[in-house]
């Protein structure tokens, strides 16, 4: 099924206009949102594939702490959606480990987006991440990001308004850089997901038992409850992907 919103994604002029991929205005926007409300999560996700074309739909994960959460859901909803995985090159041993495994479990494509080789040395030999952490960010992550976003009408994000300050005050749809961020669970909450790992019985990040609940590169990851692990002792929060 092709409705009204879909019918807009190939008109390159109106994309033009409104400064977005999938030439979505702010009403489509907003009437996305009031279509999408009153929806659980599950529903959001089976009619977002409806409403835009399946090929055009950006996913990502950081295979961290609880990503078996949205993977569980995705693939049982489009078990042909490719993943996109952001290597920095600087992720524990345990992500890679963790990647493979649900992988397997749920039988993934996964897609590894990487910095050009010289700018990730850059910043190897540099020790960006030490004294610049939003460069090291915008190398190793935004960057790759950013070159695959053309290429998409939507970006499904697994996002919650709990887990920042940043992330509380999100719409289930948004525009982002020049494309439709789509947060199908920003209103779930932490005791919901909870509830959804424990009754199908999902598998965490390895690091979660030895006391790490958000986990990103080796270098900025700490022990931690919630994200006050990451990036601890600078006020950085978000790597920038999601601003
Ligand atoms: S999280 Fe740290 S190591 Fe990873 S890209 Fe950002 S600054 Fe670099």
């Amino acid at each position: 099924m092709q409705t009204a919103f879909a019918s807009q994604y190939t008109d390159t002029a109106e994309a033009d206009d409104t400064g977005n991929s999938a030439g979505l205005s702010p009403g489509d926007i907003a009437a996305l949102n009031a279509a999408y409300e009153p929806l659980e999560f599950g529903d959001r996700i089976r009619k977002v594939y409806e409403d835009f074309a399946p090929d055009k739909v950006l996913v990502t994960s950081s295979f961290a702490a609880t990503s078996a959460y949205f993977l569980h859901i995705i693939s049982s909803i489009r078990p042909e959606q490719e993943i996109a995985f952001i290597d920095t090159g600087y992720h524990f041993q345990e992500t890679i480990s963790y990647r493979d495994f649900l992988s397997g479990e749920y039988g993934l494509k996964v897609r590894a987006l990487r910095a050009e080789d010289w700018k990730h040395d850059f910043t190897r030999k540099d020790k960006t991440w030490s004294h610049d952490p939003d460069f090291c960010c915008s190398i190793n992550k935004v960057e790759p990001l950013e070159n695959v976003k053309p290429n998409y009408h939507l970006w499904i994000s697994s996002l919650m308004r709990w887990q920042t300050d940043h992330r509380s005050d999100m719409q289930i749809f948004e525009e982002r850089r020049g494309i439709i961020k789509f947060n199908p669970m920003i209103d779930v909450t932490k005791e919901q997901r909870d509830a959804y790992i424990k009754e199908h019985d999902l598998p965490f990040h390895p690091l979660v038992e030895q006391g790490f609940d958000s986990i990103g590169c080796s270098h900025c990851t700490f022990k931690g409850e919630g994200r006050e692990g990451r990036w601890k002792g600078n006020k950085k929060t978000e790597c920038g992907i999601h601003m």
